[in-house]
């Protein structure tokens, strides 16, 4: 799978000057120029190099703040000029490509609203080509993973290699915790179909308040993402757009000292010894539970043919609650959670009646 894209590794992009993770801060919008300096100013006194502020902003409803527009490139060209900073924005059309081309911007990337839809991502592709710019796709509002990889390939296929994604969540109607639903297994999922490709966390769209940054970030890290996109204001309780979830230069600093940057590998010998033997000892488990899959299966076809044959209905509720109480209660015993028992046992269930539901189709 993975080799239908061609990755540049995040330390050829030319962007990131710590190695992990790597940081793209500023405001959710430029909003002034004396702003988009002063928060430069200041994220720069915090030891980062990456500066974002949105320029065009897809607001949910009309009326809202949407943005200064081309002016603001402005700004944030001369923060790139006098601070030495690399400068980052949304692009959600061609037109934006080619504004942004015009003022230098470093770093481009397309917002969750523009990843769901692919007339847009293949118009921004086709004015990308031939630009050797870093590209992030954002995850697609909605928990499609074949939509967010459709993106990353029409990026691709345009020439762009310096590509990476961001994981900002999903958009749920039922209010959770979060702004955003993180989804977490699909952010794994795509990690693991394409190892190599760069991938940040936005824990500021994710949590949509200050107070859940650090914890979204550190869970982020603990996955062995690359890199975070936070959002910072020189003056958050003012912003027009996201005030919330924004953060001062200074305590943004402070949250990422806090952080704990996982290794990816190790050098140890001994480390790679006892995790080899560990990940075996797993294997060995992992193919006990097949056979045990496989046998309880038959027993399963078996009851199956056995309750054709007497005319009985595949499901008998209460028998299957006995047993899953039972389980729950002996796999606590043995330190297992509710969760995990409920999810094992009831995938295993669902097998098992989709066995005996095509044994009585057959019939
Ligand atoms: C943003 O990063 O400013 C933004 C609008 O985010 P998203 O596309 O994740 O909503
Ligand atoms: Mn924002």
């Amino acid at each position: 799978m993975e080799n239908r894209l061609d990755i540049a590794p995040i330390s050829e992009w030319g962007m990131f000057e710590e190695p992990r993770p790597c940081v793209i801060a500023g405001p959710c919008s430029a909003e002034s120029e004396i702003q988009v300096m002063e928060t430069a100013r200041q994220l720069k006194a915090a030891g980062l190099n990456v500066f974002r502020a949105g320029i065009w902003k897809p607001r949910t409803h009309p009326g809202s703040f949407e943005g200064v527009g081309a002016q603001g490139l402005k700004w944030m060209q001369r923060a790139k000029r006098e601070l030495g900073l690399k400068i980052a924005t949304e692009v959600a059309s061609e037109k934006h490509v080619f504004e942004c081309l015009k003022y230098g911007v470093d770093l481009v990337w397309l917002g969750a609203r523009t990843t769901a839809n692919p007339f847009l991502v293949q118009e921004i592709a086709d004015a990308l080509k031939d630009v050797d710019i870093p590209v992030l796709v954002k995850n697609p509002v909605n928990a499609d993973i074949d939509l967010w990889i459709g993106a990353l390939e029409r990026l691709n296929a345009a020439g762009i290699r310096k590509l990476g994604v961001i994981h900002r969540g999903f958009s749920t109607f039922a209010k959770n915790k979060y702004r955003n639903e993180p989804g977490w297994q699909v952010a794994i999922e795509l990690r693991s179909r394409y190892p190599r490709l760069p991938f940040f966390c936005d824990p500021s769209h994710m949590g949509g308040r200050r107070e859940y940054l650090k914890e979204i970030s550190q869970r982020s890290l603990d996955l062995g993402l690359e890199g975070l996109m936070i959002e910072s204001h020189c003056d958050p309780t003012c912003a027009l757009s996201d005030a919330g979830q924004q953060l001062v230069p200074q305590d943004l600093r402070e949250m990422l000292m806090s952080l704990t940057v996982r290794e990816n590998d190790s050098d140890s010998l001994e480390y790679k010894e006892n995790i080899d033997q560990l990940r075996s000892q797993i294997d060995v488990i992992d193919e006990n539970l097949l056979n045990l899959f496989a046998s309880r299966m038959k027993i399963s076809r078996r009851i199956g043919e056995y309750k054709r044959d007497n005319n009985i209905a595949i499901i008998q509720a209460s028998r299957w609650d006995t047993v899953l109480e039972n389980m729950v209660r002996k796999g606590n015993e043995l330190g297992l959670s509710d969760k995990f028992l409920t999810t094992v046992f009831n995938a295993i269930h669902e097998a098992s009646v989709q066995i005996q539901n095509d044994i009585l189709e057959k019939k």
